[in-house]
């Protein structure tokens, strides 16, 4: 099959690759409907070395099942499926506390771990499909599919932003970052009810996007500058809530720098460094400092049925759809700024 391989930094490739199969009889194979590049698999674009070894990318999608184990007893062939983007076996502990990314048989799809695949690609196995996928209403409307396709990652990521922050009615939010999870971010925290939303970030038209997701102001400035916006807005104490989506050391200082005392940042950005920056201000603030990688499986329940009825759009952060082929300049304009999010069609 074709499946896009990233050899290091800045080498991706589209290339044919052996077919997946079921490999263990907890195992069902997908056939990918869509993919799609996060801003996450720019890390490796930027930094990856050759002597950490070729990985097939993608850890977003939803599919066709093609094919199960023997074992495999809810997901059937012909199902249409999210992949979240770590698998999960749906019954120990951390599972059965809607905590799958922390699942004692947890590993991350696209990320070069041994025996998982990636979803940019034609075809993938999902291990402990039972517990992974989840399955979605056959023959949905074609344009909600870039929506569904978001409950993978994004949309679930910002909402884990969201709840870890403690966002909801009459609160301050602030978003730091305008790429896909900190737009939907926005989202998750108008869903949620929040008062105010401020996204900080610099690139009008997603600023503009935020916007029609419901933010209600938008700080363009960065480091001091932006901090002391914030407490402009918030009546001089900072956010209730923020959400860091970025990852960065300046981002996360930022975030808990905007941060109301007392106030909550949910960090749902890959961290880039060991060290946590805002050491002293989340101490002298009583800032609470949440998050990680959000067990977007759980939420699927809460947010599939307002993207059926159409409540919530998170589709709209695609501004591009490439096939395999075109992949490679995918991650190329996503890195050049030049897209937001690249969707992938098979
Ligand atoms: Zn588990």
């Amino acid at each position: 099959m074709k499946a896009t391989v990233m050899h290091a930094a800045e080498d991706v490739r589209t290339e044919e690759v052996p077919d997946p199969g079921i490999e263990a009889p907890t195992d069902a194979l997908i056939r990918i409907e869509r993919a799609c590049i996060c801003g996450s698999d720019l890390w490796p674009y930027r930094s990856l070395e050759a002597s950490e070894g070729a990985r097939i990318m993608g850890h977003e999608a939803i599919g066709v099942v093609e094919e199960v184990g023997s074992e495999v007893s809810t997901i059937k062939k012909g199902n249409l499926v999210v992949m979240p983007f770590a698998d999960s076996d749906g019954i120990c502990e951390f599972c059965q506390e809607g905590l799958q990314t922390e699942c004692v048989h947890a590993g991350f799809f696209g990320n070069g771990e041994e025996g998982l695949g990636g979803a940019q690609a034609e075809a993938l196995r999902i291990p402990y499909a039972d517990g992974t996928l989840y399955t979605l209403p056959t023959d949905p409307d074609e344009a909600l599919l870039p929506s569904l396709l978001t409950l993978a990652d994004v949309m679930g990521t910002g909402h884990h932003a969201a709840v870890t922050a403690g966002a909801g009615p009459g609160k301050s939010v602030a978003v730091v970052g305008d790429g896909a999870v900190g737009l939907c971010g926005v989202i998750a925290a108008k869903r949620l009810g929040a008062e105010q939303i401020i996204i900080l970030g610099r690139h009008t038209e997603r600023t503009d996007l935020a916007r029609e997701f419901g933010a209600t102001d938008v700080v363009a400035q960065r480091g001091e500058e932006a901090i002391e916006r914030v407490k402009e807005l918030t009546a001089g104490f900072g956010a209730h809530s923020v959400l860091e989506c970025v990852g960065a050391d300046p981002a996360v200082q930022t975030a808990i720098e905007v941060a109301r005392p007392g106030g909550a940042v949910g960090r749902v950005g890959v961290p880039q460094s060991e060290a946590m920056p805002g050491g002293e201000a989340s101490f002298f603030g009583n800032i609470t400092i949440s998050g990680g990688p959000a067990p977007v499986r759980a939420y699927i329940d809460d947010l599939l049925p307002d993207i059926l009825d159409g409540t919530i759009e998170p589709g709209r952060v695609f501004d591009r759809t490439v096939n395999l082929d075109g992949v490679p300049d995918g991650y190329r304009a996503m890195n050049d700024r030049e897209a937001l999010k690249v969707m992938v069609r098979p």
